[in-house]
C-alpha cells in the first residue's frame, strides 16, 4: 500500500508523463474514475481507456497501468479470473473436449430429452421430425412446451472416430502462445484487475490543469503579474493564501480560488473565502467551481463581493472569467 500523497505531488506525478496527462483529461471529461480491462484476442487483457486516450499500443497500456500504481495515482482491485499457461504465462488458453476411449477431438454432442407423460428418454435427434418439430418417438405426441410436455434430462457425446458414447468427455487445455498442452492441474489461476483512480489525484488534476493553469495564462495575457499559489497581506497583518493572485500596473488585485468536488460546492467554501476577502480586500475576487455551486451558495457570493464561475471544462470557465476581468477593468477606467 502506498501512503497518500500531498495534492501537489499528484499533479507533478501526472505531468511527469504526457500519457498520464492525456488519460486524466479523458477521465475528467468522461467523469470516470475506474479503468476496466477488456480481453483482446491478440494481446490478452488490456485497458481500452488508456489505448484510446493516450494513443498507445495494447502492450503499452499495461505499462501505463503499472506506472499509475507505482506513482500512487490509483489502486488495483480484483476484476475477473484469468487462466494462464504455466510454461509461457499466456492468457490465451483454449479448451478441448476429447473422446475418453480414443482421444479424438471429433465429437458430437446431443441433448437427452424425456417425454414427461410416458417417461420415454432419447437423444433430441430421435424426437425431431423433418420439419424440426418435437414428436415423441414412442407414442407420437407433439411436444411443444418445455417443462410441461418434455424436459432435458442430460447430455451425451458421441465420438465420430470410434463411435462410442460418453456422458463426460476428457478435457484438456492448449496454450495458443507456446502451443503446449496443459492439464487442469497445471493451469495457473490468476486475476486481472480494474484500476481505481485516486479521487484526490483526479480532483487536483482538474483544479490545476483545467482551471488554475489556464487562469494564470489568461491573467498574464491581460497584463497581470501572477503568482500561483499566491498570497495577499491583510489589514490584520496576516498573509492569506489564494490559488491565484494577480496584480496589474495600477495595483489592482485579482484573487482566485478554485474548488473542485463531485457534488456542487456549498456555502462553507464561500464563507471561507469571504474571511480572506474581508481582511485583504482584493479589487476582484473570483471563485471557480468545478463542476458547479449550490443555489444558496451562489446567491450568497455577490453579497460578499465574490464572483462565481462554474463549469466542467476549460472553455466553460475561461469565457466568463475573461469577461469578469475585462468588465472590471472598464469600470475602473
Ligand atoms: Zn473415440
Ligand atoms: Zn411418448
Ligand atoms: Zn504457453
Amino acid at each position: 500500500m502506498s501512503s497518500p500523497l500531498p495534492p501537489s505531488s499528484y499533479y507533478s506525478a501526472i505531468t511527469s508523463d504526457q500519457r498520464l496527462v492525456c488519460l486524466f483529461e479523458h477521465l475528467v471529461r468522461g467523469n470516470k474514475d475506474v479503468l476496466l480491462p477488456e480481453f483482446d484476442a491478440c494481446f490478452g487483457y488490456v485497458y481500452p481507456d488508456i489505448i484510446n486516450s493516450c494513443k498507445v499500443s495494447p502492450t503499452e497500456s499495461i505499462e501505463v497501468v503499472n506506472k499509475i500504481i507505482s506513482l500512487g495515482l490509483g489502486t488495483r482491485e480484483y476484476h475477473d479470473q484469468v487462466l494462464r499457461c504455466p510454461y509461457c504465462g499466456s492468457e490465451q488458453i483454449r479448451v478441448y473436449f476429447h473422446c475418453h476411449f480414443c482421444n479424438s477431438t471429433q465429437l458430437y454432442k446431443e441433448l437427452l430429452l424425456e417425454h414427461i407423460r410416458d417417461g420415454v428418454i432419447g437423444p433430441i435427434s430421435k424426437f425431431k421430425d423433418p420439419t424440426g418439430t418435437l414428436i415423441c418417438p414412442s407414442c407420437g405426441s407433439k411436444l411443444s412446451l418445455e417443462g410441461r410436455d418434455y424436459r432435458t434430462v442430460g447430455v451425451w457425446y458421441r465420438c465420430l472416430t470410434c463411435y462410442r458414447q460418453m456422458d463426460l468427455p476428457k478435457i484438456t487445455y492448449l496454450c495458443r502462445g507456446c502451443k503446449k498442452e496443459v492439464t487442469a492441474h497445471g493451469l495457473i489461476i490468476s486475476s486481472v484487475g480494474r484500476i481505481v483512480i485516486n479521487k484526490a489525484a483526479i480532483e487536483e488534476f482538474s483544479r490545476r490543469h483545467l482551471a488554475i493553469n489556464p487562469i494564470v495564462s489568461t491573467l498574464r495575457e491581460e497584463g497581470y503579474v501572477v503568482s500561483s499559489p499566491g498570497t495577499l497581506l491583510g489589514k490584520s497583518g496576516v498573509s492569506h493564501p489564494f490559488d491565484v493572485v494577480g496584480v496589474d500596473k495600477s495595483g489592482n488585485t485579482v484573487a482566485v480560488d478554485v474548488a473542485v468536488s463531485k457534488e456542487p460546492i456549498n456555502e462553507s467554501v464561500v464563507m471561507n473565502l469571504f474571511v480572506k476577502v474581508l481582511d485583504t480586500n482584493p479589487t476582484n475576487t473570483i471563485l471557480v467551481c468545478i463542476p458547479g455551486i449550490q443555489e444558496g451558495a451562489k446567491k450568497l457570493a455577490p453579497l460578499y463581493g465574490i464572483k462565481i464561475v462554474e463549469g466542467t471544462s476549460v472553455s466553460d470557465i475561461m469565457a466568463p472569467l475573461k469577461s469578469i476581468i475585462s468588465t472590471s477593468l472598464k469600470v475602473l477606467a
